[in-house]
C-alpha cells in the first residue's frame, strides 16, 4: 500500500503542470483501487464551486463544465463537511444530484474524500463503482491518505501555473497572492533572485537563457571536470578496491556520455533552459524511474544518478556563483535564507526577502528586522524555484507575496513603501529626546546588534546602550572560528562605537537554528539540544578564548557587560562564572589591567523563570530572552511556519512569567531588562514598562517607534492597561484590548498593520 502511494505521489510530483498532475492522479488512483471511476473536483475560488477537473470513467467532455456549489450534490457535501462520504447507493442519498453530461447514472457506489491543504478545502477526490457496495475501511483509509498527500502536490502545481501567469483552466491571470508569515515589516517591489544552498539538485529553479551555445559550453566544461574527477578517483582507489568495484567508475563515465545523461541534458539546454535546470529535469526523471522499480538493486541505482547530478551541479554552481548578478531592487528568495546569503548582496541593492522555511522568530527574520528589510517567512506554498527573475511584491507587514502584480497594485505598493520611508524619517526628530512617559518615567531604550551595520543604525536612532550583542553573528559569516585577536578587534569596535554607553555581549549562542558552517551540529531536536551555554561549557577552550577577547577589548573602555544564554540551572551559571573568573586571572597574568565586568544571565528557559531568585543572587543583572521563552513556554518551535499562529508573546502564560521574573529580580535588588523581539513591539513595550522592566532592548528599526509611543502615554495608562490585560485568558482578546486602547488614545498609527492596500 505504502509503495503504491509513494509511486503515485512521485509520478504526480514529476508532472509538468496541474492538468497533467490531475490526469495522473485519476488514472493511477482508479488503477490502484480497482474502481471504475476516479475524478477530481477542485474548488474554484472565483465561482466558489467545485469544478470537475479530471476524470477516468466519466465522460471527459464534462471536464470543466460540470460544477457544484457547497450545498449541491454529494461532492458539495464532502467539501462542506470536510469529511469522507462512503455510500453503497449514491442516487438514494437526498443530496445526490444527477448530471446527464457525466454519464454517472451507471455507477452505484460512491466514495469521496476532501482534499485539504493547510486547513483550506481545495477539492474532492471521488471514486465510483458499478456494483452496489460499501467501500471497506481499508479502501476509505487509502483514499483519505491519498488525498492528504495529493493536497500539497496539487497546491504546488496550481501555484506554479499561476506564477507563469496561468490559472486552472490555462487562462491568463494576474496577481497571485501567496501567504506566509510577517517576518520584517514594510513593503518592497523588486526582482526575485533565487539563491540556493550548495549542490542541492532538488531546489534548482527553472531559468530561461538566450545564449544557448554558451550554456552548452558551460555544461561541457562541467562534464569534463566530473570525468576528470572520476578518473582521478578511480586511479586513487585502484589499489584498495577490487576490479568489479572499480567498474562502478566506468558506469559513471558511461552515464556522463553524450549518448546517455550528458546528451539528454544538452537536448534540454537546446530548448532554452539553463544548464542547472536542464540537469535537474533529466536527473529527477531518471531518479523517479529508478525509484519506482520494484527491484532493490535497480532502485539503488537512483543514488548513483543523484551523486552524478550533485557533482555536475557543484561544478555548474561554481561557475554560476561568479556570474550571479543582483539587480537594483533585489528580492532575495530561498528555501531557507541564511545570514551568509544576505551578506553576498552588494550594499544598497537588497529590497526584500522571502524564505520558504522559518518563521518570524527565526534568526534570519530578526536580522531582517534589524536591517529594516521587508521580509516574508514561511511562504510554504510559493514554488520559489520558479520565480527567479520575475517581479514580486513583498508585503512584510501582512506576510504576503504577490506575483505578476498589475499596474495599479504595483503603484499602491510603491506608494506604501514611500509612506513608510517618510514615517521613519519623521521619527528621526526623536533621536535626541529621552524615552520618558508624560508623567516623567524614564526607561532607557537599548539596541540589539550583531552586524557592524547595526552600530551606525543604532547611533542614528539614539540608542542608549546595547542590550544584546549577538556574538554568534560574526562567527556565522566566517569560515572557521575567529582567533582571539580577530574576536578582540571585532568586540573592540562595538565597545568603542558606543563608549561610554554599556555594551552587553552575549557569549556564543549557537545550536538551534544557528549553525556554524565549520562546526555543524546535526540533531533531531535542535532547540532542545546542544545549544548556547551547553555547547560552550562543553568546549571551555572556545568559551575562555571568547571571554579573554572580550576582556582585552574592554581595556581602558570598561563598558563591557557579559550575558550568558540558555541557562537552565544554577550549576551552569556557577561553571560559567568560574570560567569567567579564570579568564580574568589569565588576562591579568598577561599584564593587562582588566576590570571585572558586570555579568548577567538570560532568562529564556522556563526552568530559569522559577529560579530567578537563585540566579539573580549570583549575577549583576537579568535579561529576559522573550523569543526563546515564548517558544519554550508554549512548546511552539519559533522556526516552524506550521505552528507560527500559536507563537504569541502576549499569551497570558508568557505575561505571567514576565511579571514574576521582574518581581523576583527586583526583590533580589537586581535590574532586569528584556532583549527579545517583544521589546521592539510598541504595544508590548507599553506592557513591559508597566511591569517594571528597567530597560528595553530591541532592533534599531523599531526603537524610534517604541520611543514615540512611550513618550505619548503616562505610566498610569500603561499600568491600567496591564491590569486589564492580566485578567484576560485569551491572547486574541489581549491583542484586541491593547489595539482598542491605543485607538481610543489616537495612538494606533504605528501598531496597525498597513491598512492602505
Ligand atoms: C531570545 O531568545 O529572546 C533572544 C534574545 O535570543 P535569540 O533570539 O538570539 O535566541
Ligand atoms: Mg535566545
Amino acid at each position: 500500500m505504502l509503495g503504491t502511494l509513494r509511486k503515485i505521489v512521485q509520478e504526480v510530483n514529476a508532472a509538468k503542470d496541474l492538468k497533467a498532475a490531475l490526469g495522473i492522479i485519476v488514472l493511477r488512483v482508479r488503477e490502484a483501487m480497482g474502481s471504475q471511476v476516479c475524478s477530481v473536483y477542485l474548488l474554484d475560488p472565483e465561482s466558489d464551486r467545485f469544478v470537475l477537473m479530471a476524470t477516468e470513467g466519466l465522460n471527459k467532455k464534462a471536464i470543466g463544465k460540470v460544477s457544484m456549489a457547497h450545498n449541491e450534490g454529494l461532492v458539495g457535501l464532502v467539501g462542506s463537511r470536510e469529511e469522507p462520504l462512503n455510500l453503497e447507493h449514491a442516487s438514494e442519498h437526498p443530496r445526490y444530484r444527477y448530471f446527464a453530461e457525466t454519464g454517472e447514472e451507471r455507477y452505484a457506489s460512491f466514495l469521496g474524500a476532501p482534499i485539504i491543504h493547510h486547513r483550506r478545502v481545495m477539492g474532492v477526490l471521488v471514486i465510483q463503482q458499478k456494483e452496489r457496495r460499501q467501500f471497506d475501511e481499508g479502501e476509505e483509509a487509502f483514499l483519505v491518505t491519498m488525498s492528504a498527500q495529493l493536497a500539497g502536490v496539487i497546491a504546488h502545481a496550481e501555484a506554479t501555473g499561476s506564477i507563469r501567469g496561468f490559472g486552472r483552466q490555462g487562462k491568463g491571470i494576474q496577481e497571485t497572492r501567496f501567504l506566509g508569515i510577517a517576518g520584517a515589516p514594510g513593503a518592497a517591489v523588486g526582482s526575485a533572485v533565487v539563491v540556493l544552498p550548495p549542490a542541492d539538485l532538488d531546489v534548482v529553479p527553472d531559468k530561461h537563457i538566450e545564449d544557448i551555445p554558451a550554456e552548452l559550453a558551460l555544461f561541457e566544461a562541467a562534464l569534463e571536470a566530473v570525468r576528470a574527477d572520476m578518473r582521478a578517483l578511480s586511479q586513487k582507489l585502484s589499489s584498495q578496491m577490487r576490479k568489479e568495484e572499480l567498474a562502478l567508475f566506468d558506469v559513471y563515465l558511461m552515464m556522463l556520455d553524450d549518448s546517455a545523461l550528458g546528451g539528454e541534458v544538452a537536448a534540454v539546454i537546446r530548448t532554452g533552459q539553463w544548464a542547472q535546470g536542464a540537469l535537474r529535469q533529466v536527473v529527477s526523471n531518471h531518479i523517479a524511474r529508478f525509484e519506482m522499480m520494484d527491484d532493490d538493486y535497480l532502485r539503488e541505482r537512483a543514488s548513483d544518478i543523484k551523486d552524478i547530478g550533485r557533482r555536475l551541479l557543484g561544478n555548474l554552481q561554481k561557475a554560476h556563483k561568479q556570474a550571479l548578478t543582483y539587480p537594483e531592487r533585489t528580492i532575495l528568495v530561498s528555501e531557507e535564507l541564511t545570514p551568509a546569503m544576505l551578506g553576498e548582496v552588494p550594499e544598497g541593492r537588497l529590497a526584500g526577502m522571502v524564505s520558504v522555511l522559518g518563521s518570524s522568530n527565526s534568526h534570519v527574520a530578526i536580522l531582517a528586522r534589524a536591517m529594516g528589510i521587508p521580509t516574508v517567512m514561511g511562504a510554504v506554498d510559493l514554488p520559489y524555484s520558479k520565480v527567479d527573475g520575475i517581479e514580486l511584491i513583498v508585503d512584510g507587514t501582512r506576510g504576503e507575496i504577490i506575483t505578476n502584480p498589475g499596474k495599479v497594485l504595483r503603484e499602491q505598493y510603491l506608494q506604501l513603501a514611500e509612506q513608510e520611508r517618510q514615517l521613519s524619517a519623521g521619527l528621526d526628530v526623536l533621536r535626541e529626546l529621552p524615552c520618558e512617559t508624560t508623567d516623567g518615567h524614564r526607561i532607557p531604550l537599548w539596541v540589539n546588534t550583531g552586524l557592524l551595520a547595526d552600530v551606525v543604525r543604532a547611533q542614528e536612532r539614539g540608542a542608549e546602550g546595547v542590550g544584546l550583542y549577538r556574538t554568534e553573528v560574526p562567527f556565522m559569516i566566517k569560515e572557521r572560528f575567529p582567533s582571539e585577536k580577530e574576536q578582540m578587534a571585532i568586540y573592540r569596535e562595538q565597545l568603542q562605537a558606543f563608549h561610554p554607553l554599556p555594551v552587553t555581549m552575549r557569549t556564543l549562542d549557537i545550536g538551534g537554528d544557528k549553525s556554524l558552517p565549520y562546526f555543524p551540529i546535526k540533531e533531531e531536536n535542535p532547540f532542545l539540544g546542544w545549544r548556547g551555554i551547553r555547547v560552550t561549557l562543553d568546549h571551555p577552550e572556545i568559551f575562555l578564548l571568547q571571554i579573554r577577547a572580550m576582556l582585552k577589548a574592554s581595556v581602558g573602555l570598561n563598558n563591557l557587560r557579559i550575558l550568558l544564554p540558555m541557562i537552565s540551572g544554577t550549576r551552569e551559571l556557577e561553571e560559567s562564572l568560574h570560567l569567567i573568573h579564570r579568564a580574568i586571572g589569565e588576562v591579568r597574568d598577561e599584564g593587562m589591567d582588566v576590570q571585572v565586568p558586570p555579568v548577567g544571565v538570560m532568562i529564556e528557559v522556563p526552568a530559569a523563570v522559577y529560579l530567578t531568585r537563585e540566579l539573580a543572587r549570583q549575577v549583576d543583572f537579568i535579561s529576559v530572552g522573550s523569543n526563546d521563552l515564548t517558544q519554550y513556554l508554549l512548546a511552539v518551535d519559533r522556526n516552524n511556519p506550521r505552528v507560527a499562529d500559536l507563537y504569541d508573546y502576549l499569551h497570558p502564560a508568557v505575561l505571567e512569567a514576565l511579571q514574576r521574573i521582574v518581581k523576583e529580580a527586583h526583590e533580589e535588588g537586581r535590574p532586569v531588562s528584556i532583549c527579545g523581539e517583544m521589546a521592539g513591539d510598541p504595544a508590548a513595550a507599553m506592557l513591559l514598562l508597566a511591569m517594571g522592566f528597567d530597560s528595553l532592548s530591541m532592533n534599531a528599526t523599531n526603537l524610534p517607534r517604541v520611543k514615540w509611543l512611550l513618550r505619548q502615554i503616562s505610566m498610569q495608562t500603561a499600568k491600567d492597561l496591564l491590569a486589564r490585560v492580566m485578567t484576560i485568558d485569551s491572547p486574541e482578546v489581549t491583542h484586541a484590548t491593547v489595539q482598542l486602547t491605543l485607538r481610543n488614545l489616537g495612538l494606533d498609527k504605528l501598531t496597525n498593520p498597513s491598512a492602505a492596500v
